[in-house]
């Protein structure tokens, strides 16, 4: 098995009033406790600093977007600098809900990547094809194509601490998960492709998860595979019992 440390990421959305993030950070908190995962949860903006004054140390809250300007006139916008000045470590880019739902461009999150970097916030970048690229055998080729715009520009070792999160667009919210024969080739598409943009070794290191319908019962099977270092996680993150679970079958691949 890999040395890398499995990474698992609940991603929020907009979902939650104050009161129940307060109590879900807590019931993460105490499953992230005996756990040998590295876990953050991506509440609203506006709930960030209730989320931070609850987290346990094991827990690390981050942002689910961030603007590609550094500061200024950008109504509605938050900086990467916002989120680490108040004490987020991660950020959220390209989620296929801003690339599909919002027309985000690969130049856009190229933009957006940079200026997290810049701020000292680790990027968890999102790919993914749709279901039209995956019926008409593109999946690979758009997979790549996301991933060499997105990096463009950015070198080796700014990327030191990238996660990519591997969300085909079909399954997020579905119902309908990868296999973990299709999410395993989806990543492995994803390394070569980072040891042709960088190195071999810079491939082997970083962490690639896996979003789309991850649920308490399919998690294990999907992490039981090399591939997948962990998950990004929606609906199911935001049930603390199942999200436990979830974060338990990432944990059980370092005890292997
Ligand atoms: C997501 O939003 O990144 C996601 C994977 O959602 P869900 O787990 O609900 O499919």
């Amino acid at each position: 098995m890999t040395s890398r440390i499995p990474f698992v990421g609940g991603n929020w959305k907009m979902n939650l009033m104050r009161r129940e993030v307060g109590e879900l950070v807590r019931g993460v908190s105490s499953a992230v406790a005996d756990s040998r995962v590295e876990c953050a949860v991506y509440p609203s903006f506006v709930y960030l600093p209730d989320a931070i004054a609850a987290a346990s140390a094991g827990l690390s809250v981050g942002g689910q977007d961030c603007s590609d300007e550094l500061r200024g006139a950008f109504t509605g916008q938050v900086s990467a600098g916002m989120l680490k000045d108040i004490g987020c470590s991660s950020v959220l880019i390209g989620h296929s809900e801003r690339r599909h739902g919002l027309g985000e461009s690969d130049a856009l999150i190229s933009r957006k990547l940079g200026r997290a970097l810049d701020a000292a916030v680790m990027p968890v970048l999102c790919v993914g094809e749709t279901l039209a690229h995956r019926e008409s055998g593109v999946a690979h080729a758009i997979i790549e194509s996301q991933l060499r715009a997105s990096l463009a520009g950015h070198s080796e070792a700014a990327l030191a601490r990238l996660v990519i999160a591997y969300e085909p667009v079909w399954a997020i919210g579905t119902g309908r998960t990868a296999s973990a024969d299709d999410a395993s080739e989806a990543h492995d598409t994803i390394r070569r492709t980072l040891a042709v943009l960088y190195t071999a070794r810079f491939s082997e290191a970083i962490r690639v998860i896996y979003g789309g319908s991850v649920t308490a019962k399919n998690a294990a099977d999907l992490f039981s595979r090399e591939a997948i270092d962990g998950g990004l996680i929606g609906g199911a993150s935001l049930v603390a019992a199942d999200f436990a679970q979830i974060i338990a079958a990432a944990s059980a691949r370092v005890r292997r």
